[in-house]
């Protein structure tokens, strides 16, 4: 008695098996990934594909599922999408958008890097960059610079001096500059220099001057942000930005600069004098023979575009 009621419960269990078996090919077969898979690859397939990858189907819609319903799913950040295999079906796991577009956020975060920038301006680009006739030229050049400089970075590019009135764009163009150049890999730095000038100051106090000079001197590529903005001391202008700039100018480093004034104007007016009012023509001219190495002069006009 025993044993015939074994083996009934065993032929009730192999029976719900099959069932609930049926009962979840049939749902894989409904799904519409899969369907489509096994309509576009019909000609490709084994004639009893479908069995014999049953399995795969199944992980590819349970993992699918798991994912919609935000579980962990077989990787983190991995979706899976169904593929040819000899004439089955397999099942393979590729990065998702969001995963990519963390991957991208991580990139973007470890080569741009600001000093003295509001937080959106990592956000700036130049893809829904608004473009007018008053800014073309300097959004043609910064795109011609780009260019030559991915295709080539070893070689030295001369990067742009873009001056013009308070709002018309200018960091905003650098930035955008700044992005693309992040998210292509190229580790960029962009520093409002009237806020690294008091940053490094501070810095003395806890010896971390040579630290900060030399990221600012070595950084593939560098932005200085607001030159002439503030008058400078001495020191600043000669152990920090002529320090700087020395470096870069003998490393051939891509070096951008923004001002409100033009390099005439930056070196008689800014450079000659420091904060204390000491008159020194000489360090300003050799400053500014520097700069000209580094950067072309770009007029950059129209509206302020603070006061929309
Ligand atoms: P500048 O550095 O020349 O003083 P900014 O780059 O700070 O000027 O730009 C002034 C304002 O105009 C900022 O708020 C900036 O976000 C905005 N802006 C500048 N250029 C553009 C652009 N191409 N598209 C949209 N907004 C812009
Ligand atoms: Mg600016």
């Amino acid at each position: 008695m025993e044993d015939v009621g074994k083996e009934m419960k065993r032929t009730m269990e192999s029976h719900n098996l099959k069932q609930q078996y049926q009962a979840i090919l049939k749902s894989v077969y409904a799904d519409k990934d899969v369907k489509e898979f096994l309509k576009i690859n019909q000609n490709k397939l084994d004639k009893n594909a479908v069995e014999k990858s049953a399995s795969k189907l199944y992980e590819f819609v349970n993992e699918k599922k798991k994912l919609l319903n935000g579980h962990g799913n077989f990787a983190k950040g991995y979706q899976p999408t169904l593929i040819l295999n000899d004439h089955l079906i397999d099942v393979s796991y590729q990065p998702t958008k969001d995963h990519l577009n963390l991957e991208r956020q991580k990139k973007l975060a470890k080569n741009f890097k600001t000093v003295g920038m509001t937080a959106g301006i990592k956000n700036v680009n130049l893809d829904d960059y608004d473009q007018t006739a008053d800014r073309a030229v300097a959004l043609e050049a910064s795109i011609d610079f780009i260019q030559a400089y991915e295709t080539n970075p070893k070689s030295f590019h001369k990067a742009l001096y873009l001056y013009g009135p308070f709002g018309v764009g200018k960091t905003y163009l650098l930035a955008a500059v700044a992005h693309r150049l992040s998210d292509d890999g190229f580790q960029t730095l962009l520093l409002h220099f009237p806020s690294f000038a008091v940053d490094i100051k501070n810095a003395i106090n806890n010896n971390q001057v040579a630290d900060k000079l030399n990221n600012v001197k070595k950084v593939p590529v560098l932005i200085i942000d607001d030159i002439g903005a503030d008058a400078m001391s001495t020191w600043i202008r000669d152990d920090i930005l002529g320090v700087i700039l020395e470096y870069r100018m003998q490393h051939e480093l891509p070096t951008f600069f923004s001002s409100n004034f033009s390099m005439e104007q930056l070196e008689q007016e800014h450079l000659s004098t420091t904060s204390r009012g000491d008159i020194e023509p000489l360090k300003a001219k050799r400053l500014m023979e520097r700069i000209k190495f580094l950067a072309r002069p770009i007029q950059v006009s129209g509206r302020n575009r603070r006061n929309n």
